[in-house]
Parts: C-alpha cells; sequence; structure tokens
C-alpha cells in the first residue's frame, strides 16, 4: 500500500495538475494548474479524495498511520519555501485546512484558517509581524473557526445563535464598538480567553494547542463532513455520487488582515448574471478570508465602473462612493493592474469563465483558488456563443457549455412591461440572480419547505443565507437577502439554482422573532405577497403578474447550432393548438404524442363522453359517439393547422374509461337527465366500471378491441380532419398510433378497422391523403416481439412512462409512498420515472428498436413518455438510433441542445 496520497504545489511547480480533478477535487487541480501557469499560489499540498474513501473504510487511526511520513515531507515542503516553521514560536507556519471534492460542494466543511496557532506563537507572529493587533485577530479568528468547524460548536437550529458571536457581541457592546475592525488587541486576548472557556464548557475538553493535533482534527473533520446531511442533500439535489470523496488542501497562509495595505476578495472574469464580458467582483480591505461573502461589512467592488453601477443601484452619491467605497482600481492600481493580467491569463488558460478568490498581503497579490464559475442559463448561453464568436473556443465546444436543463432558466416568466411600471417599489437590492418572482413571504428556510409542500408560492428572505437554507432556497420562487454582495452565499447559490434572488437590499429589515420584514416604514408580515425582479434587484409590494419571455438572438444562435450537429428530430407532445404553435414556436419538428382524450375535458364536451362510456349497447355508443365526431375533427384540424406539413402522431382513446364518468351525485343526476334514465341506473353503470387495478385494465388498445365504434369516430374525425386542410391548400401528415398492444393480433385488429375506416372516407370524399399506422411500445411483451409487430406497424413510439412502471412492477399512482426512500436510502439512483433507467428499461427499448427494424428496416421509432425532454435519456435515444424523441413543449429547446450533443460526444 505505498500508493501516492498527497500532491504538493507551491513556487511555480506542482505534481498535479488541472485534469486530476477526480483525485485532487477542483480546488486543488487548479491549485497546482494556477502554480505551472505562473500565477501566484501560496504553497501547500493535497490530500487525495481516494484517501477520503480509505477514511471511510478503516478509521482514523489507520489514515493517521498511512499519511504520517508523506504529511510530514509535505509541511516541511511549505517551510522550505516561506522561511518559518509549523509548531515554531518564533517564526511559525500557519496553515488553512479546505476541502475540495471534484465538483464545488456548498454542503462540505468550511475552511478553518490560521491553524497552527497557540498561545506561545501568537506571540512570535504579533513580534515577527510587529503587528500584535493582526497577530491577535488571526488567533481568535483561528480558535473561533475550529470551535465551529472542526470541535461541533456551530449551532444546530436556527434559535440558537453560535456562542462565538455571542461572545463577541457581549464585548463590541460593553466597548460600545460597532466593527469587528474596531476590536483593541486587548479586545482580541479577551475573545481568545471567553472563546476557550467557551469550548471547555461545551465539549468538556482543552481546546488543542499542539499544532499537529489541530492539524490532524482539520483534516479528519474535512473527511467527516463528506457524509453531513447537508452534503448528502446536496448531492442529492445535484446527482453526485456518494463514493466520491472529497480531497483536503493545507496550504501556507497568506493574510489580507495585516492591516490597511492588506485586503481579500472574489472576483469573475465575465458577469455570472448577465453573461456580460466584463471582470468585475469584491473586496474588502484588511480582511480576512470568508468577510466578503459572509456579509459583516459591505464589500467594495474591483473596478471603477462596477463601483459606479453598485453605488447607483445601492443610492449611494458618487462623493460617499469615492470616500466610502472605492474600488481596488482606486485604491490599489498597481495590483488591480496584475489581478487584470491575472484574469486574462486564467481565462484564456483555462477557456472558460473563471471565478477566482485572491488576497493580498502587505501590497503583494496572491492567488487562493481559481474554477469555472457557477452562472446562470442566460449567462451561459451568452457566453458560450460570445466565446465562440471570439474565437476562444469552437463550435462544439460551445454547444457542450450550455447545460441542457438550464435553458429552462431562459425560458420561465418575466414579469409584465406594464403591471412592472404599476407595481410599487418597496425596495432595492443587488440584481444578484436574474428572474421574476412572486410569492407569499416566509422567513425560515424549512417553514420554505413546508409551504411548498402545501402548493404555496414563497418567497424566502433572510438576513443572509447559508448552506443551511439549501433545501428551502431550492422551494422558493425566490430568495431575498439584507445582506450580502454580488458574491454572497444566497447569491452565488441561487444562480447555481437558476433561482431568482435579490441579495443586500441594505434598506429592509429583518425580524426572525416577529417574523417581519420592514422597509422604509412598511411593514410586512410573514405570508404577505411580495415579489422580486432579479434583474433590476426591485423588491415590489404585492403580486405582480408574469408573462412568457422572449428569446434573445443568442438564444437563436445556440438553436442553429445544434441544428447543424444533431441527427435526430424533437417533436413535442402537444394536445391543443395552442401548446403545439409554442412547440413550433421552440423548433419542434412534430408532434410526438397527441392524448386525444385531453380534450374530452374541455366545456360541455365531457357530457358526450359521459354518454358514450355510460351507454348499455352499441347502438348507445354510436349515438354519443355521432356527437363527439365534429369535436374531435374541429380539434384536429387545429391541430394539424398549427403544425402544418410536420408530421402529428394521434394516440387512439387510451386511459380506463372510470376516469372520465361522474363520481358525484350532482354529476350523475346531470347524466340521467341527459340521458334519460334513472339516477340508479347512471350509479349502477358507474359501479360496473369501476376496476381494481385500472392501470392494467380496460384500456389502451383493448377499448378500441371491444368497442371498435370508437376507433372507427377516431379515425374518421382524424382523416376528415386532414381531407378538409388539405381542400385549403393545407398538409396534415396523420400518424395515427394505437396505445398498450401485448401481442401483435390486438395490433392487426386496430389496423384493420382503421384502414377501412380511412378508406371508407376517401370513397365519400374521392380524394385521399398519405397517413401511417404505428403503434406505442409500453408493455415489455411488445418490446420482446418487436420484430413480429414492425411487420405490420409502420411506426414504433416509446411510451416509457408505462414501459417503466411495467417493466419495474411500479405503479406509477403509488410510487410516492415508496420512491422517495428508495432513492433516500440508494437503492436507486435516480427516479426512474424522471430518468430513464437504461440499464434495465433501456433494454427493451434498444432490443425493441433493433428487432422491429429486422423486419422493416424503414421503421420509424421515437419516443414520447417524460424521458423525452430529459438530457441523459435524449442522449441514450440517439445512441440506440431512434428517430426522434418528443417532450412537452418548454423542453423542446433542452432536448434539442441534448440530441446536438449526443451527435458530437
Ligand atoms: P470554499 O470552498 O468555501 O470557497 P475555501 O477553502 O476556498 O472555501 O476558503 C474559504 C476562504 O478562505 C476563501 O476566501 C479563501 O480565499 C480563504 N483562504 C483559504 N486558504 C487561505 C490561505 N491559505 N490564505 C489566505 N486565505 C485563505
Ligand atoms: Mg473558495
Ligand atoms: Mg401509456
Amino acid at each position: 500500500m505505498n500508493k501516492k496520497r498527497i500532491y504538493l504545489f507551491g513556487n511555480g511547480k506542482a505534481e498535479g495538475k488541472a485534469d486530476m480533478k477526480n483525485l485532487l477535487g477542483g480546488k486543488g487541480a487548479n491549485l497546482a494548474e494556477m502554480n505551472l501557469v505562473g500565477v501566484p499560489v501560496p504553497p501547500g499540498f493535497t490530500i487525495t479524495t481516494e484517501v477520503c474513501t480509505e477514511y471511510n473504510q478503516f478509521g482514523k487511526e489507520k489514515i493517521m498511520e498511512l499519511l504520517k511520513s508523506e504529511i510530514t515531507g509535505a509541511i516541511q515542503n511549505i517551510e522550505n519555501i516561506i522561511g518559518s516553521k509549523f509548531g515554531d514560536k518564533e517564526n511559525p507556519c500557519l496553515v488553512s485546512v479546505r476541502s475540495g471534492a471534484r465538483v464545488s460542494m456548498p454542503g462540505m466543511m468550511d475552511t478553518v484558517l490560521n491553524l497552527g496557532l497557540n498561545d506561545d506563537a501568537v506571540e512570535g507572529l504579533a513580534k515577527k509581524s510587529n503587528n500584535p493587533r493582526f497577530a491577535w485577530d488571526s488567533y481568535r479568528r483561528f480558535v473561533q473557526m475550529y470551535g465551529d468547524v472542526v470541535l461541533g460548536m456551530k449551532p444546530a437550529s436556527k434559535e440558537e445563535t453560535d456562542p462565538f458571536e455571542k461572545i463577541i457581541d457581549e464585548i463590541k457592546e460593553a466597548k460600545n464598538i460597532v466593527n469587528d475592525t474596531e476590536l483593541a488587541t486587548e479586545d482580541l486576548q479577551e475573545l481568545v480567553k471567553r472563546f476557550k472557556k467557551a469550548i471547555k464548557e461545551v465539549t468538556g475538553s482543552d481546546f488543542p494547542e499542539d499544532p499537529w493535533t489541530q492539524l490532524w482534527g482539520a483534516i479528519c473533520a474535512v473527511f467527516d463532513s463528506w457524509n453531513t446531511e447537508r452534503a448528502i442533500y446536496y448531492r442529492q439535489l445535484n446527482r453526485i455520487p456518494g463514493d466520491w470523496g472529497t480531497a483536503v488542501n493545507v496550504q501556507a497562509m497568506v493574510y489580507g488582515n495585516m492591516g490597511n495595505n492588506s485586503a481579500t476578495g472574489v472576483a469573475f472574469t465575465r458577469d455570472a448574471a448577465t453573461g456580460e464580458d466584463m471582470f468585475n467582483g469584491e473586496y474588502l480591505i484588511n480582511a480576512q478570508g470568508e468577510d466578503v461573502v459572509a456579509g459583516i461589512r459591505t464589500p467594495q467592488q474591483i473596478t471603477l465602473i462596477g463601483s459606479r453601477r453598485w453605488a447607483e443601484l445601492a443610492k449611494v452619491s458618487e462623493e460617499d462612493r469615492a470616500a466610502k467605497y472605492p474600488s481596488l482600481e482606486e485604491t490599489m492600481p498597481p495590483i488591480y493592474k496584475e489581478l487584470c493580467v491575472i484574469e486574462t491569463k486564467l481565462e484564456n488558460h483555462y477557456k472558460d469563465m473563471q471565478d477566482l478568490e485572491f488576497t493580498i498581503q502587505d501590497g503583494k497579490l496572491w492567488l487562493l483558488q481559481t474554477r469555472s464559475g457557477k452562472r446562470t442559463g442566460v449567462a451561459m448561453v451568452k457566453m458560450a456563443i460570445d466565446m465562440l464568436e471570439e474565437g476562444l473556443i469552437d463550435e462544439k465546444t460551445a454547444l457542450l457549455r450550455v447545460e441542457p436543463n438550464k435553458l429552462d432558466e431562459l425560458l420561465h416568466p418575466v414579469f409584465d412591461a406594464a403591471a412592472i411600471k404599476k407595481a410599487l417599489v418597496v425596495a432595492k437590492g443587488l440584481p444578484a440572480s436574474p428572474g421574476a418572482a412572486t410569492g407569499q413571504l416566509v422567513f425560515f428556510a424549512d417553514e420554505a419547505e413546508k409551504w411548498a409542500k402545501d402548493k404555496k408560492k414563497v418567497v424566502l428572505a433572510r438576513i443572509e443565507t447559508s448552506p443551511e437554507d439549501l433545501r428551502g432556497m431550492n422551494v422558493s420562487e425566490g430568495i431575498l437577502t439584507a445582506r450580502g454582495g454580488m458574491t454572497s452565499h444566497a447569491a452565488v447559490v441561487a444562480r447555481g439554482m437558476g433561482k431568482c434572488c435579490v441579495s443586500g437590499a441594505g434598506s429592509i429589515r429583518i425580524n426572525y422573532k416577529e417574523r417581519t420584514l420592514t422597509s422604509d416604514g412598511q411593514v410586512f408580515h410573514e405570508g404577505d405577497w411580495i415579489s422580486l425582479n432579479g434583474s433590476t434587484g426591485e423588491v415590489y409590494k404585492g403580486k405582480v403578474d408574469t408573462k412568457n419571455p422572449e428569446l434573445s438572438g443568442d438564444f437563436g444562435k445556440l438553436m442553429s447550432l445544434c441544428d447543424k450537429y444533431t441527427v435526430m428530430k424533437v417533436r413535442t407532445n402537444a394536445d391543443t393548438p395552442n401548446d403545439s404553435k409554442v412547440a413550433r414556436g421552440f423548433g419542434a419538428q412534430g408532434i410526438g404524442l397527441c392524448r386525444t382524450e385531453h380534450m374530452f375535458f374541455e366545456g360541455d364536451r365531457i357530457k358526450a363522453v359521459r354518454e358514450m362510456i355510460l351507454a348499455k349497447d352499441e347502438t348507445g355508443r354510436r349515438v354519443a359517439l355521432k356527437k363527439l365526431l365534429p369535436i374531435q375533427r374541429s380539434d384536429f384540424e387545429g391541430i394539424f393547422d398549427a403544425m402544418q406539413g410536420l408530421p402529428v402522431t394521434v394516440r387512439l382513446l387510451d386511459p380506463p374509461l372510470h376516469e372520465f364518468v361522474p363520481h358525484d351525485e350532482k354529476g350523475q343526476q346531470e347524466m340521467a337527465e341527459e340521458m334519460h334514465i334513472s339516477l340508479n341506473e347512471v350509479k349502477a353503470r358507474v359501479e360496473s366500471l369501476a376496476e381494481f387495478n385500472p392501470m392494467l385494465g380496460h384500456r389502451g388498445c383493448r377499448l378500441g378491441n371491444t368497442y371498435p365504434e370508437i376507433t372507427e369516430m377516431q379515425t374518421r374525425a382524424i382523416i376528415e380532419a386532414a381531407l378538409n386542410l388539405k381542400a385549403k391548400g393545407i398538409q396534415a401528415i396523420p400518424e395515427i398510433m394505437i396505445p398498450l398492444i401485448g401481442t401483435v393480433e390486438e395490433f392487426k385488429m386496430q389496423e384493420d378497422i382503421i384502414r377501412q375506416t380511412a378508406q371508407k372516407v376517401f370513397d365519400e370524399r374521392n380524394e385521399i391523403i398519405d397517413f401511417l399506422v404505428g403503434t406505442m411500445i409500453e408493455i415489455p411483451r411488445a418490446a420482446l416481439t418487436a420484430a413480429e409487430v414492425a411487420k405490420h406497424a409502420e411506426f414504433f413510439s416509446f411510451g416509457t412512462n408505462d414501459l417503466t412502471q411495467m417493466t419495474f412492477g411500479y405503479s406509477r399512482d403509488d410510487a410516492g409512498k415508496f420512491l422517495p426512500i428508495y432513492l433516500a436510502k440508494g437503492i436507486l439512483k435516480e427516479d426512474p420515472f424522471q430518468v430513464l433507467d437504461q440499464v434495465g428499461v433501456g433494454q427493451l427499448v434498444e432490443m425493441g428498436t433493433k428487432n422491429g427494424r429486422s423486419s422493416r428496416p424503414n421503421l420509424k421509432v421515437g419516443i414520447c413518455g417524460e424521458h423525452g425532454g430529459e438530457p441523459k435519456s435524449v442522449m441514450f435515444c440517439h445512441r440506440v438510433g431512434m428517430n426522434y424523441v418528443s417532450c412537452s413543449p418548454y423542453r423542446v429547446p433542452i432536448a434539442r441542445l441534448a440530441a446536438a450533443q449526443a451527435a458530437i460526444i
């Protein structure tokens, strides 16, 4: 077992590099890479993700034994480079311990800074830096972070406050101080004393003075944090496998809190909200680590132009801005220039927008992190197209840069322009994540979850958010915070989720106890309606109407680029002319599934449907069907017209009849009158239709085969509609689809009825049109006998909802009882009704396609289940050689992009 577990970096050298993310985590791989490209990075080392797995297997003792000699060497390497010593009294080497998974995960352990300090080392640091205040500030931060993160002092619930913050507040109050920066050295010394006392009281043990004990504690805490509830939830949300593990980075400290010539900040090489190619970010003078994003002080902008934009939004005058909140460009021009050079270098190197962390120690710039930045859907599209046009990336890369699911955000509603003019602005914050949100105010993340469960739309308002709030943020329409900048937790997470967010609305006051939000004297209570504009930062009173967005030029360019590479077509599932038009606007190339029964519920027509179902014999049914014929015909005319020139797959009646009959007495009475029969007779018939297991009962082609007159009527409606349009010069291309067949005989019997009826209509009209007759493959037996079925069927459409249901034996209607538990326990990796189960159900799809084509080489094959709009499933459909996927209208662009990506990779 002498494999390499630790990778060193520092002084322009590194054992790792950017493409080693799986082993070193994203942070570690990029720290190595930055060294290699000549960016100044404090030296350090990365413990691999494999060690995390070993840790979970063998435990702490064993891991310490395995790592011991490598760690000693790695610490020595840091000491040699910076010329100080870990654990030394006079000249102590301090480090940070940072977690770092393959992808960044907000649920993971917080970083511990200034590790290595103790009562002796703090004196050494004070002397060496000639700055006691800095030394004690570093120490009190360390004890606090170590207590919170490693010793578990962080409060578990929202009611409790951080014990350390409480102590800080006490001292501030006693001294009549507002800002942390005003704390004097003696205050900081007092803080350390009280912090340690608190640690002893709560944990029963003394704060560890020995730097090595501190280091091992922090390393193991990182590994432990991989399996915290927060981290697990985040992994579930983002489909990150639990066996990846996290790396640990240990790195020499650089100090942004050494005085007014020091600072710390974060920056983006382009605008993560809009995609605009503009360097931007925030920094704070004399601060350390997370101070910028923690929202304790108002962060300042890096660029002058950004600073002026911020001042305008924050209603700060230019005079005040320049005096109190100057940009880095103004305060430290040489450092600013150096940062600009590095930002360009890193973006060109990675060929993607970078999210940077930096620290300035006494006039020297250090980079502490770079990664491809999270961005909104809009920014993702804009950056891909911009970078393509700039020649930074090629077409295929541009296509692969956009996550298909993220396009969803571009299709989200925006505020109606007229409504927004009338809306009353009650506060203004930063436009942290674009979009429009309207909902009822809640102040706690768990409450947001509760309300959302009751189908309420909520806006979550917090002073600031933290990783504990993830679940609540995820179910909210939008997020509003009183504190924090564009890089605050709320802003970054919201952009990642594609949620509307307004952050740092300074004028609002949130009172958690009273559950109120106050702004400019107006008081809002929990449950009050409020609206957020994530693109302008405005907060409105009440509900504001939203409308569908107009798609920008970049979106169009991206879609045309898709068409250039894609092989599969994308159709839509649509049951109305309006849905068809929307989908066509998004580029749908036909309808893959038109469910005829969905029209039955509109207006008065349900009565005719009910009459057909409740009829006691064929004669009775035919009377009702006659009423339905013109209704269906005109529906089909509308849909064919909207889709003219493109194929429309119409599925014959599919659901159990029992779904349509009236179950309430009022409805039954109505039918009794309509049909001139007694109420009891209606009741008896409704009862006779009840089934033990309707989804496996009298439905699908079993209806048409037992009541052929239904198939006759529907065929007639389809063919007549197509002929009517043909007379007007409009081309309709119907594909008639028989649902739920399990044997080829079921298909043949339906096909005969369809072809005979069509011929009858052609004879009557003395005119013909082309049409296809095919089937849905949704019963495993149909997939197994596909070769036989395809001798008769002209096309297959995989109905993967039912196919999944029947292959797993999970009732879709009852799966809610156990699926969530299965997912939580890891019995299933994903919900098979959302993401196609390629291993099992996929086999039936692949085999059905292959065998079908063995007897009919030009068999058209598509998919029309929910999976047709899910990117991974779309890619699977491409691989098995489908001609098209079909999905709901708003997912058409997503499927188009996924189909193009499938064709590229
Ligand atoms: P996260 O993954 O939450 O971003 P990081 O490990 O990047 O956590 O660190 C949190 C903060 O501490 C960041 O602002 C980072 O720049 C800062 N930091 C981490 N290591 C050092 C260090 N060695 N010197 C100075 N600041 C550091
Ligand atoms: Mg970081
Ligand atoms: Mg079905």
